[in-house]
């Protein structure tokens, strides 16, 4: 039961954070006006309402024009649904359960906007930041151990940044710092290192796939944000394990 229910608060929330992605490149308000066709304006009143499943009543076209509504929007939803599902299974009812939906919800936006504008907007990512001080601070008052956190966001922000430094800034950016800072507070210190290697993997292999695929140069500017919202998702679920079964290898040997 409350499986269902957690999918369905992340459809509805996958919904708003469609709005997030479109608006806030264009610096519009993100909780003014409703959501309406690209093309008309017409308000789209049932697709706020059921998400996904209005996508293919309205068969994805607006009511009033037509205009097509892109797959993107159902798709964004249900995976946001789908990630609050799998966090509620990994997490149960725990402060982890708030903490990492949260988490999911800043890399939705962060991961799409950079991979739509190549831009990293600093409100999204230091409200991020924001609330992952918050659960360190909380984790202090509670007498848990809250220092893998800070140690997670240092080693996060100062990898990219050494990177940013030795390489002038071509390829990556302070955004990229930014991102890869919030994801390793929100994870802590052994799970951040499984974050990094997976971005880094993920990075070259997707990177040097596209090039090939698109015949780019070396100039081409492939966004690294997307790769590190991946790793940190790889991380979030599998990151504890990686890192034991790791330095399990590492005893044997
Ligand atoms: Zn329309």
């Amino acid at each position: 039961m409350i499986g269902i229910f957690m999918l369905i608060i992340g459809l509805v929330i996958g919904s708003f954070l469609n709005v997030c992605i479109f608006r806030i490149p264009r610096e519009e308000s993100i909780s003014f006006p409703p959501s309406h066709c690209m093309k008309c304006g017409t308000r789209i009143k049932t697709y706020d309402l059921f998400p996904v499943i209005s996508y293919f009543i309205l068969k994805g076209k607006c009511r009033k024009c037509g205009d097509k509504i892109s797959i993107r929007y159902p798709l964004i939803e249900l995976f946001t649904g789908i990630l609050f599902l799998l966090i509620y299974l990994k997490f149960g009812l725990t402060l982890d359960l708030i903490k990492f939906t949260l988490l999911s919800c800043f890399l939705i936006v962060i991961g799409m906007i950079d991979l739509d504008t190549t831009d990293v907007y600093l409100k999204t990512t230091r409200s991020g930041m924001a609330i992952g001080v918050v659960f360190v601070i909380i984790a202090f008052f509670n007498g848990n151990s809250y220092l893998p956190f800070i140690y997670g966001g240092v080693l996060g922000g100062g990898v990219i940044g050494l990177i940013v430094l030795a390489t002038l800034g071509r390829g990556m950016g302070t955004g990229d710092i930014e991102i890869c800072l919030l994801c390793g507070l929100f994870l802590g210190f052994k799970p951040a290192l499984v974050m990094l290697f997976f971005s880094f993997v993920l990075g070259g292999i997707i990177g040097v796939f596209l090039m090939v695929a698109k015949k780019k140069s070396g100039k081409y500017a492939i966004p690294f944000g997307p790769f590190i919202v991946m790793g940190t998702f790889i991380a979030m679920f599998y990151g504890e394990q990686i890192v034991n079964w790791y330095l399990s290898l590492m005893i044997i040997g």
